[in-house]
């Protein structure tokens, strides 16, 4: 029998199916119907079949290194959280979790009065989150069919190595007419910039200077100090954008990228300059606009990422409850500060090494989508469905967790709002941030391809001719 379901593992979220005999999922196959990938997956994507079968799932909770039943945990975890005040305890959901999974949180912190609630992703991510927050008129979210049919595609990062899949829907806009443009913006040499018919190569971490010139907010000249590209180069990728009779600005979060936030501003903004333009941010997590989304309309008020490890810090959070996310993982830093925390939960696919360095630790087995199913807000803000294709084998969904927790106390509340929040970003603050943004260190240019691998290409002999000729 063959079961569809969806790859969460960027916000693409690629159809991908499973053969399964009768409870087992035994095979990967390829949803050729799904609209989005057409049946292809990257590499990432074939990681799906292991994810269900990995030999080192999480079977049974644990409380430190002993193997529990759920009751006994379930107790466990209440009784050690009625020992802590409620601003005592914080809580962070992850962006690859459904929207019911954040909703479920979100609702079990509020029965418990839990205010140390956020999520927890790729920091690029989560900056970027905030940038797409700030509401910019005239700016609308592409689509997939959008970007195919675009003339021209300015894309601000590698988003070929994010979502690979993607690349048929770059070639298709590359060939597809005479004249089409490939935009990218980019210090290096990458995946996508192999495409471009015109690089932008800015130094790094200043792309949000360049998106600021080319949606006519900063003048070419200032642009070309910070960023290094020359304003003859802004000026003409601006007219090859706004002269485009369909267009689409493609973000990829970065870490090397400064202000991930204002190079979302201005990514929309430059969508709204000319018409029949549109936007996408490609997040690295892929439920990051849903779980993001939710968790800012049920806790407006919740602190940050930086806000919460001040409070451990000072020994204000001294519990903490990690849905989905081990943040301290493989992080020496972040595992020395929780050792502060006095218990710690982590629900998760798998045994992560840093909840048993603790001295108070509970580990539950957490549902993936394949398991518990759920839904999930995309790049393109469609929304995804998964129906579970496995049997959940001693794991739970996060929607059940937190009903165990809240002691039954949750509400069975439906997503019905999947709009975006938004906020006011101040024009001129925007222009006076980005204009002091200051280059990162780093080299420019570098190849790092491996498909029309540069190093191949620079010992050819006709190349080398052509370069030096
Ligand atoms: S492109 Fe993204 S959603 Fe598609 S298979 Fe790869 S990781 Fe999964």
């Amino acid at each position: 029998m063959i079961k569809k379901s969806k790859c969460l593992f960027c916000s693409l979220g690629c159809g991908v199916s499973f053969r399964t005999e009768g409870d087992k999922v035994v095979a990967l196959d390829y949803d050729k119907a799904d609209p989005i990938n057409l049946g292809a997956l990257c590499p990432r994507g074939h990681y799906n079949l292991e994810l269900i079968n990995h030999p080192g799932r999480l079977m049974e909770p644990q409380i430190g290194k002993r193997k529990v039943s759920w009751e006994e945990a379930v107790a466990f975890i209440r009784q050690e959280l009625k020992l802590f005040n409620k601003e005592e305890i914080g809580c962070l959901v992850s962006c690859l979790l459904s929207n019911e999974s954040a909703l479920a949180a979100a609702r079990m912190a509020q029965a418990l009065g839990i205010k140390n609630i956020l999520t927890a992703g790729a920091a690029a991510d989560l900056e970027a989150y905030e940038g797409n927050k700030w509401q910019v008129s005239g700016a609308n979210l592409a689509t997939l069919e959008t970007v195919e049919q675009s003339e021209a595609l300015l894309i601000v990062g590698d988003l070929l190595s994010r979502s690979p899949v993607l690349a048929k829907r770059v070639n298709k806009v590359k060939y597809g007419k005479r004249g089409n443009k490939i935009i990218v913006i980019d210090p290096n040499q990458t995946h996508t910039t192999w495409f471009a018919t015109n690089h932008l190569a800015c130094k790094p971490g200043t792309e949000a200077v360049v998106l600021a010139a080319l949606a006519g907010e900063l003048p070419y000249t200032e642009a070309e100090n910070i960023s290094g590209v020359p304003s003859a180069k802004l000026q003409q990728a601006a007219e090859e954008f706004r002269v485009a009779a369909m267009g689409t600005v493609i973000y990829v979060p970065q870490s090397k990228k400064q202000r991930n936030d204002l190079g979302v501003y201005y990514a929309k903004k430059l969508a709204a300059a000319s018409p029949n333009k549109g936007y996408l941010v490609y997040y690295l997590f892929g439920n990051t606009l849903g779980v993001n989304t939710i968790i800012d309309r049920e806790a407006p008020d919740h602190p940050t990422y930086h806000e919460l490890l001040a409070k451990i810090d000072r020994g204000e959070v001294k519990s903490l409850l990690m849905f989905g996310e081990d943040i301290s993982a493989g992080h020496a830093e972040l595992q020395k500060r929780f050792r502060m925390l006095k218990f710690v939960v982590f629900a998760g696919h798998f045994e992560s090494e840093s909840p048993a360095i603790y001295d108070n630790s509970i580990i539950l087995p957490l549902a993936t989508q394949f398991e518990g199913g759920g839904s999930y807000l995309l790049a393109d803000g469609t929304i995804a469905s998964c129906q579970p294709v496995a049997p959940k084998v001693g794991s739970e969904t996060l929607t059940n967790i937190c009903g165990f927790l809240a002691e039954g106390r949750l509400d069975d509340k439906v997503i019905t709002d999947h709009s975006l929040i938004n906020k006011t970003k101040n024009e001129s603050d925007a222009l006076a941030e980005v204009g002091k943004i200051e280059p990162a260190e780093g080299s420019t240019g570098k190849p790092i391809t491996y498909f029309g691998n540069n190093h191949l290409v620079s010992n050819f002999f006709w190349y080398q001719v052509n370069k030096n000729g």
